[in-house]
């Protein structure tokens, strides 16, 4: 997976100094500039070679706390019952590398897709209910994953 570099010095500090608390504000304090770096990523990551069997290809990237973007795409093996989604590629690799803080998720589909349900719990147990960025149509959509997984499981 990839690892960008986003951004340095004090514009990446000044936006996560903006992100700091309510979760659901935080989309609206991501800056334009973030959120469309964000979704280029995602869209890049698209690799339509590597998921021969829905042929559906998916890019996502997350945003972490140290300002890196990690990419992921969905990966299918040829029987099509053994694949992981883009968003726990991203994930994944991301806490991988020893990211610890996952800030954003953007998302990047043929049709504008929302995460599936396995998804959207595993981000919500590993992120907490970060702002999901969903391309659709050359703009994007903004959800909170939260409110994408009312009533959500939690482990006491
Ligand atoms: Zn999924």
């Amino acid at each position: 997976m990839l690892c960008v570099q986003l951004l340095h010095a004090s514009s990446f500090r000044d936006t996560l100094m903006n992100v700091q608390g309510s979760n659901r504000k935080i989309a609206m304090k991501l800056s334009q500039d973030l959120i469309t770096q964000l979704i280029a990523h995602a869209r890049s990551a698209i690799n339509p070679g590597l998921s021969p069997v829905s042929k559906y290809p998916v890019g996502a990237a997350v945003l972490t706390g140290d300002g890196s973007i990690v990419i992921g795409c969905n990966i299918e093996t040829p029987s099509g019952r053994l694949a992981c989604c883009a968003e726990r590629v991203a994930l994944f690799s991301a806490l991988a590398k020893g990211k610890k803080k996952i800030i954003a998720l953007a998302l990047a589909t043929p049709d504008g897709q929302t995460p599936c349900g396995t998804c959207r719990q595993v981000l919500l147990d590993m992120c907490g209910s970060i702002p999901i960025l969903i391309a659709k149509n050359g703009s994007y959509e903004t959800h909170e994953l939260g409110d994408l997984l009312p009533n959500a499981y939690q482990r006491n």
